[in-house]
């Protein structure tokens, strides 16, 4: 069997595990902490750092393809094992991603070919250019440009002065300042392009958060439009056509209260909005990864069911205020209509914690949100 690799060791990585070796490839994981949820799944893991040359050379030599499910891979690393083997998404795609001034640069390059632009932002590196913000961009939110996820590294701000306060409270890293959208709803779109050119994208989904992490993806979204899935689905199109990208890539937008579509980033790689393909589609997003990186045929995209998945934050092992961790009553929420547990092997329980998620699939949207319900009632989730 060929051997594929993975870059990262988290559940991302697992689920894409788990994919491959269905597939029958043999995987192996580049991974610092020994101890991860693709680890313990991986048919062999390298405990190294993700800058490591000796142990990059060794994945290299091993896999006829690598990938990264993790977004803050050195991008010098995907390029040291391009010239050894076949990597999907390329570096030059992922630092794009990994940047928000590059990828808003890039969104407004693609503009006229995607049909949508990122929202009004402003650099902020210093303190002179915190002065020179226009008025109409406040209220704003203040971004890290690099190494931030699930809102981390992020302030929300009303006033150049509030503006000042929050920087000062990023060390000194370059920020990027986001005018503050009136948001209808969210929606996101993961888009796949092999090897050979051939690009495919799969049903919208719509998105909530809470506490800035993912809550609930439903697909179809009970607000999305047929003509907000086309535009946003055209729009992903033409973002991983202009990438001339390889793997999978997912595309998050915003739906303004007046039904404009907003880009709002891109993350390289299968995507936690993606989740719902695993039980709801013919080819899920970690069977797409393994198909474009081994340069196969991409499958087909269709969802065969309506779905919802919730996220399991580790916040369920707890009750109240109790420090105690305790197992949740998955006995009671596997026995709902239409339930998909996955958990991601991970055993220290934490608040706020990705542990796992569920999908409920069904033959009806009501139904699938209707175990929705049920399961938040079961975990002490607030619906
Ligand atoms: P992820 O975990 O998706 O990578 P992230 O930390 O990179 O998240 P963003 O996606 O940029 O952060 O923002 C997190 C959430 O904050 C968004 O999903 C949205 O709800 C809200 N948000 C971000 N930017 C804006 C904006 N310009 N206007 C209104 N809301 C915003
Ligand atoms: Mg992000
Ligand atoms: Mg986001």
């Amino acid at each position: 069997p060929s051997w594929l690799g993975v870059m990262g060791g988290g559940q991302l990585g697992r689920m894409f595990v788990h994919a491959a070796q269905m597939m029958g490839f043999k995987v192996a994981v580049l991974e610092p902490a020994r101890d991860c949820p693709a680890g313990h799944a991986s048919d062999h893991l390298i405990c190294a750092d993700y800058s490591d040359e000796k142990a990059l050379a060794e994945l290299a030599a091993q896999c006829v393809a690598v990938t990264t499910e993790f977004e803050n891979v050195p991008a010098q690393s995907l390029a040291f094992l391009a010239d050894r083997t076949f990597v999907a998404p390329s570096s030059a795609c992922v630092s794009i991603a990994q940047d928000r001034i590059a990828e808003k640069r890039f969104f407004i390059e693609c503009a006229a070919k995607s049909g949508v632009l990122p929202a009004p932002h402003h650099i902020v590196a210093s303190d002179a250019d915190i002065d020179a913000i226009p008025d109409a961009l406040l209220p704003s939110i203040l971004k890290t440009v690099r190494l931030g996820y699930d809102g981390k590294g992020q302030a929300r701000v009303t006033t150049r002065e509030e503006v000042r306060a929050a920087f000062g409270k990023m060390n000194g890293v370059l920020c990027i300042l986001e005018k503050m959208l009136p948001l209808a709803y969210e929606v996101s779109v993961l888009a796949a392009r092999g090897a050979d050119g051939n690009s495919v994208v799969y049903p919208i989904a719509e998105n909530v958060h809470r506490d800035g992490i993912l809550f609930t993806t439903t697909v179809p979204g009970p607000n999305v439009t047929a003509e907000c899935a086309g535009k946003a689905q055209a729009a992903a199109l033409a973002i991983i056509e202009q990438l001339g990208y390889v793997g999978v890539l997912c595309i998050e937008f915003f739906v303004l209260q007046d039904g404009s579509l907003v880009v709002n980033e891109m993350a390289p790689r299968p995507h936690n909005s993606g989740h719902y393909t695993i039980d709801a589609c013919v080819t899920s997003q970690f069977a797409q990864q393994a198909r474009a990186m081994a340069r196969l045929p991409l499958g087909e995209v269709r969802q065969h069911s309506p779905a919802v998945m919730l996220n399991i934050l580790g916040d369920v092992w707890f009750d109240g205020d109790s420090d105690e961790p305790r197992e949740p009553a998955w006995d009671k929420v596997l026995a709902l209509p239409g339930a998909n547990l996955h958990l991601y092997g991970k055993d220290d329980p934490r608040r706020g914690r990705k542990m796992g998620h569920v999908t409920f699939v069904a033959p009806t949207l009501e139904q699938a949100q209707a175990s929705l319900q049920a399961a938040c009632a079961i975990l002490g989730i607030a619906a």
